[in-house]
């Protein structure tokens, strides 16, 4: 059977991979039940470049046949900042600040600013190797806006700062079921899903 390696150690990730991916004949695994382990520097300027730079490190890593590796980068783009903080929203303000101060930071940049104009979204973008050495990407968004304060306890990151019009509450504040409807992540997963059929 072939095997999909998705290069992440994030446990949440992988939750939500294999049940977008449930129907794919493939077994999935995570880079460390794959065995694997890779320093990769991430210094795309896209979550395109980012993602596809992580794909083809692990690629490096493993047996090609028959394997497919997805990797992913993703990030939180808010217009009124620029698109700050980007493909560097991991490590803004520095890797191990919290996110109760990164998301506080936010909210003092876009002090007084109306909601019109506090337009944000998530990007996730995932890239695939293939056996062949084929590759490409897919790319999903959730479109929302900086709220007035924090809000929900689910989720991670700036899920409490970030709002969505339809539901009228933070990301952290809708179930992980709702969220993964929703999410950027889940649009791309199930883009790149469509290609893997
Ligand atoms: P990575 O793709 O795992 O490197 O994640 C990049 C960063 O983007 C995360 O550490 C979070 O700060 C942010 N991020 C990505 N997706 C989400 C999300 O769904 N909710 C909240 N923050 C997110």
């Amino acid at each position: 059977m072939r095997k999909i390696i998705f290069a992440t150690g994030n446990e949440g990730k992988m939750r939500e991979i294999r049940s977008i991916l449930s129907d794919v004949q493939a077994e999935i695994l995570s880079m460390k039940e794959a065995g694997i382990t890779a320093d990769i520097v991430e210094d795309g300027r896209t979550f395109e470049e980012n993602a596809m730079i992580k794909a083809k490190r692990i690629a490096e890593e493993v047996s090609k046949e028959d394997v497919i590796v997805l990797a992913d980068d993703s990030g939180l783009e808010v217009d009124y900042l620029n698109k700050e903080p980007g493909v560097y929203s991991a490590r803004y303000l520095g890797e191990d600040t919290s996110y109760e101060v990164k998301n506080q930071n936010i909210l003092e940049r876009l002090r007084g600013v109306p909601k019109q104009r506090r337009t944000a979204r998530f990007v996730c973008a995932i890239a695939a190797v293939f056996a062949n050495g084929e590759t490409c990407v897919t790319r999903g968004t959730i479109e929302g806006y900086i709220g007035f304060q924090p809000a929900g306890k689910n989720g991670f990151g700036y899920d409490p700062i970030f709002y969505v019009d339809e539901y009228n509450c933070s990301t952290a504040e809708l179930s992980e079921d709702v969220k993964n409807q929703l999410s950027h992540r889940g649009k791309a997963l199930r883009a790149m899903k469509e290609k893997l059929d």
